[in-house]
């Protein structure tokens, strides 16, 4: 009896497995094909200034516009992709939207502000991924101050030494370098002391922004005071309320991100948006 309860509770169990290994193969099965039929797209969320209220870039997020199941979010397939390697081939496919797309805006003279693109761990390691970031802007000629990289903290602490000569090696060559989700992983001040970057991502969540939160109040305070002294740029991710906003700016915040000012939009959106502020 006591066997039989035993053998049941392995079904049970590989069962979930075996439906979860489906859907991961579903998923992967679909990625090529997707790939190759331009299911793919960047949505372009911006970065604004809050106390103008002006645009000053904007950070490109991958969208899986998929024929049946619709617009698929990446937080439902990029860690898959970021497990089988997948991740690598669409950040370069971003990367190249993104060249391709400011080469239009210069060539039509629209405005063209900054853009961030997202490299995913698995990324960084490769040693041809500094050469295949300059084929892919020198091929659509686009002026390296208008990309900038987010790299998130989770990627960090790995090889942080290793990573440091790829984040210089950008820098040298006059792309902007993000720490993004600063202080949601565990390794924020290590990864801060070890590497190079030229802007600071908050992410909101790290700092729980009530009326009268001392401990976040303080928290942040210091982090923005400690950002100036290394003469580092923030933006803040995930602003939703005129009360957090009201608050980052009295803390000499300038730049955020967030659902207060804008989602994530399609490019024609975002350029009609940008024409609008003109
Ligand atoms: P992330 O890079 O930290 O991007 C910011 C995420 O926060 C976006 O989610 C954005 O829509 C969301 N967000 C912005 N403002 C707000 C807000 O006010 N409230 C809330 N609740 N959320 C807000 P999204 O587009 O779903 O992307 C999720 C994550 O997927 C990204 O986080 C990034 O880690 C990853 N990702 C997206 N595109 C790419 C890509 O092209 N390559 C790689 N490697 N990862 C990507
Ligand atoms: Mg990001
Ligand atoms: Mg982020
Ligand atoms: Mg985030």
């Amino acid at each position: 009896r006591v066997k039989n309860n035993y053998m049941n509770k392995i079904a049970v169990f590989d069962d979930k497995i075996a439906e979860k290994e489906y859907a991961e193969q579903n998923v992967i099965m679909e990625m090529n094909n997707a790939l190759g039929s331009d299911q793919f797209h960047i949505y372009l969320q911006p970065k604004v200034d809050m106390i103008t209220g002006r645009i000053v870039g904007s950070e490109a997020l991958v969208r899986w516009i998929h024929p049946t199941k619709g617009v698929i979010s990446p937080v439902d397939f990029v860690p898959i992709f970021e497990g089988n390697g997948f991740i690598s081939e669409i950040d370069f496919y971003m990367l190249e939207q993104v060249c391709k797309m400011i080469r239009r805006w210069l060539d039509k003279g629209l405005e063209a502000k900054p853009v961030s693109v997202n490299l995913s761990r698995s990324n960084l390691y490769s040693p041809r991924i500094l050469n295949d970031i300059m084929t892919c802007v020198e091929r659509y000629s686009v002026p390296h101050d208008l990309i900038e990289f987010e790299i998130t903290e989770s990627a960090f602490a790995v090889d942080n030494i290793h990573l440091n000569q790829l984040m210089e090696q950008l820098q040298k060559n006059h792309f902007r370098v993000l720490m993004d989700d600063f202080g949601s992983g565990y390794s924020s001040l290590n990864a801060l002391r070890e590497l190079s970057v030229d802007i600071l991502k908050i992410d909101i969540k790290f700092l729980p922004v009530s009326q009268n939160d001392k401990r976040a109040d303080i928290i942040l305070r210091s982090v923005t005071q400690m950002a100036d002294q290394l003469g580092l740029e923030i933006v803040v991710e995930g602003v939703e309320t005129e009360a957090q906003a009201d608050l980052l700016k009295k803390m000499g915040c300038r730049i955020a991100q967030g659902f207060l000012y804008y989602r994530p939009m399609p490019i024609e959106e975002y350029e009609r948006v940008l024409k609008k502020q003109k």
